[in-house]
């Protein structure tokens, strides 16, 4: 039974009012003697938790580290993540025909994607461990980010990643950043496997999502998402909606929200349902959802577009599924062609995202044309990664170029109807 609870006495393991516990069996460890990245005792996930849960008033600056109150420790590596837009979209609004819609941006974070705000994080953990390498599988992203933060840190990177199926402004990203790259002849599951192995074996730090330390970081997302929109609506959101790869995302806002409850600052009941987005052909936690089970079933073979979220073994499915169920939340499924055409909408309310982010507003649409959200409601879509990540994609869904000649005439040819 997973227990999320928060609150109560620090245990004697605590450092400096800082914790891990087990969402499984609730047992407790010492956050930084050791590195561990499940339960000793049940394998289960683990969790950070803090004898305090700040209020709002407690934070201040900008970014990630604007939440350090909220944080393990009270700065980082850090190359000025966070603080994101989050943008009106009026054409995907009427559009859409909610009261009330926003997309928070988190493509405009320094290396182009919210996985920034685990890595600030997750580095300085590192560095507390005293580790000499860190390492992740990815989709693109998480690699790109580790191979800036680690660059940062002057700590060696190892990513490993399916060979074929990351973008190439991603690899592009990790390979400047002077990661060693390895492409491994395996999906994103089966290269999770293998740097798992060799972080069990003490090879390298693990830096995926499956580090608990990382979902801290990303939990600011939440925090961001609430203080920006009581600040342009006077209202937090009824509704966030986000793409679901490995469900890290699900599961840090959740645990934002859970630590606002803790600290007095939220009722349950204002919880944002948590709403999640998978392409079909990678979309085990919707299968989930639909089966109102608690607990998801590996899809071995998967595919879809969206790069970013082609994942057939989400990992933070023990800490999101009770996100989503505690929240009013649901999980829904769309084809590639309406990801491509979300991404259109988007662009053309100025926001250019990569196919995986677009999943959010697809989703949101399908929901909207299915009647399980509601006119009233006032969204949220989280846009996870930067249109530049996916240069391919973004050309395919784009317009073509003509050739023209050198002068006006021909210019003007060209272009009229
Ligand atoms: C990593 C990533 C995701 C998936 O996020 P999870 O937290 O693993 O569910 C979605 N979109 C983009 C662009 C990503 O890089
Ligand atoms: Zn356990």
């Amino acid at each position: 039974m997973t227990d999320l609870r928060l609150g109560g006495d620090a245990p004697a393991c605590a450092d400096d009012g800082t914790w891990l516990a087990c969402v499984e069996c609730g047992a407790t460890l010492a956050p930084f003697d050791g590195i561990v990245y499940r339960c000793s005792e049940c394998g289960g996930l683990l969790e950070a938790r803090y004898a305090d849960y700040p209020t709002f008033e407690k934070f201040s600056g900008e970014g990630v580290w604007r939440y350090r109150a909220a944080l393990p420790f009270d700065a980082g590596v850090s190359i000025r993540e966070g603080n994101t837009p989050l943008y009106e979209v009026p054409g995907i609004e009427t559009e859409a025909g909610v009261a009330d819609l926003h997309v928070k941006h988190e493509g405009a974070n320094p290396t182009g994607s919210f996985k920034d705000r685990g890595m600030t994080v997750g580095v300085r953990v590192a560095e507390e461990l005293g580790v000499d390498r860190l390492a992740c599988a990815s989709t693109g992203n998480t690699s790109a980010a580790l191979a800036a933060y680690g660059a940062r840190a002057d700590t060696p990177v190892l990513v490993l990643l399916p060979a074929g199926k990351v973008a190439a402004g991603k690899v592009a990203q990790a390979a400047l950043h002077g990661a060693r790259i390895c492409e491994v002849d395996g999906n994103f599951d089966d290269c999770l496997d293998v740097v798992a192995e060799l972080a069990d074996r003490g090879e390298a730090y693990l830096l995926n999502s499956l580090n608990p330390f990382r979902l801290e970081g990303q939990k600011t997302i939440g925090l961001e998402i609430l203080e920006q929109s009581r600040a342009a609506t006077g209202e937090w959101p009824d509704r966030i909606v986000l793409p679901v790869g490995n469900a890290g995302n699900t599961a840090a806002l959740y645990k934002c929200f859970r630590e606002l409850v803790a600290a007095g600052e939220m009722d349950e009941s204002e919880m944002p349902a948590l709403t999640g987005v998978q392409a079909e052909g990678a979309a085990p936690m919707v299968e989930a959802v639909e089966a109102g089970a608690d607990e998801v079933e590996r899809w071995d073979d998967v595919e879809t577009r969206a790069t970013a979220i082609r994942i057939g073994n989400p990992v933070n499915a023990p800490k999101a599924l009770p996100g989503i169920y505690d929240t009013g939340g649901t999980a829904v499924a769309v084809s590639d062609d309406a990801i491509t055409d979300a991404q259109r909408l988007l662009a053309e309310d100025g926001v250019g995202v990569e196919p995986a982010s677009a999943a959010s507003v697809a989703g949101l649409l399908e929901l909207r044309e299915r009647g399980e959200i509601g006119s009233g409601e006032r969204v949220v879509c989280l846009t996870t990664g930067h249109l530049l990540k996916d240069p391919d994609a973004a050309a395919a869904a784009g317009g073509k170029p003509v050739s023209v000649p050198a002068d006006a005439d021909g210019v003007l040819d060209a272009i009229r109807d």
